[in-house]
């Protein structure tokens, strides 16, 4: 069976949050969907999978009230989700507030694969995403900022100011969809770049759009998959086991169900360990029996 996996936004004013919340939940009683979609009085965040025909008439659903809205598909041979969960919650979680409509200038992936092409030692491409996301694949000549977390990028920004004149620097930022880089070139812009350009539809839209082309590895995904290509000539492998130090972009959540930390390893290594991130972790006293899979899924804690 084949599935749509849908990425999409959507910056504007939801007058009631609540009632939207209601009526997703009420159209997708009949639907063939399953996914993770917030719902806030400045908009929609959506990731999801859908059968063909749930995927098609969920989209002219929500053009009828949101025409704008541009919805960038992946195919699956299974449901990415493994449930539908539809929330009045905040769309990005930042540190500090930033609005879509100050963001920096939107470039399309042709631009952007002609703007890598052309970068200067003026040009800093800013990658505005996690070193997890970054470690499997990103963008060639790419930095990811030093940060634990995303609330401390007001701050990294104001560190690169004392690195690089903000009015001459061209800071190109990029993430897997396109939302992140809505807010986060607007914090940017704040901080006093004035040229700041961001990847209309992120890497999942490059990818269809200009395939593999300047990019190194694979793509991060918040869904069932963990990693995906980009597209079909995307076969590259740049991260590694973190036991053996083998090519592979295999994630696992470690199999001890109080540490669940993400690793990379390769299956002989994975094995070994029974799913578990170090030794300790394998005798632990709440540690999932390994099984040997090709595809392994994100672990989800058990609810209690
Ligand atoms: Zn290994
Ligand atoms: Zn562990």
């Amino acid at each position: 069976m084949e599935y749509e996996v849908l990425a999409y936004y959507y910056f504007g004013t939801i007058e009631d949050p609540d009632l939207e919340v209601k009526n997703h939940k009420e159209f997708f009683k009949t639907q063939d969907v399953k996914g993770r979609i917030y719902i806030s009085n400045k908009g929609i965040n959506g990731q999801m999978s859908a059968s063909p025909e749930s995927s098609n008439a969920y989209q002219a659903w929500l053009h009828t009230r949101y025409p704008e809205i541009e919805f960038k598909i992946h195919h699956h041979t299974e449901h990415a989700f493994a449930k539908m969960t539809v929330k009045h919650r905040t769309l990005v979680a930042m540190g500090e507030e930033a609005e879509a409509q100050d963001g920096g200038d939107h470039v399309s992936p042709e631009q952007w694969a002609q703007m890598i092409e052309n970068k200067d030692d003026d040009t800093i491409i800013v990658d505005v995403r996690n070193r997890y996301e970054w470690e499997v694949g990103h963008f060639e000549g790419a930095e990811l900022p030093d940060l634990d977390t995303f609330r401390e990028f007001p701050e990294y920004a104001r560190n690169l100011k004392s690195e690089r004149d903000p009015s001459k620097t061209k800071v190109m930022m990029y993430c897997t969809g396109g939302i992140r880089c809505e807010l986060y070139s607007a914090l940017m812009k704040k901080e006093g770049f004035e040229n700041v350009f961001q990847l209309q539809g992120g890497v999942i839209k490059y990818g269809q759009k200009q395939g593999a082309k300047h990019w190194r590895g694979k793509l991060f995904v918040f869904d069932d998959r963990l990693v995906t290509p980009i597209s079909e000539d995307n076969t590259e492998t740049i991260s590694h086991c973190h036991f053996c130090d083998t090519p592979t972009d295999t994630y696992y959540n470690c199999a001890n169900m109080d540490c669940n930390e993400l690793f990379l390893a390769c299956k002989q290594c994975v094995s070994t360990h029974k799913g578990c991130c170090q030794s300790s972790c394998e005798s632990a006293p709440n540690v999932r029996p390994f099984q040997e899979t090709d595809n392994p899924k994100p672990f989800r804690k058990l609810r209690k």
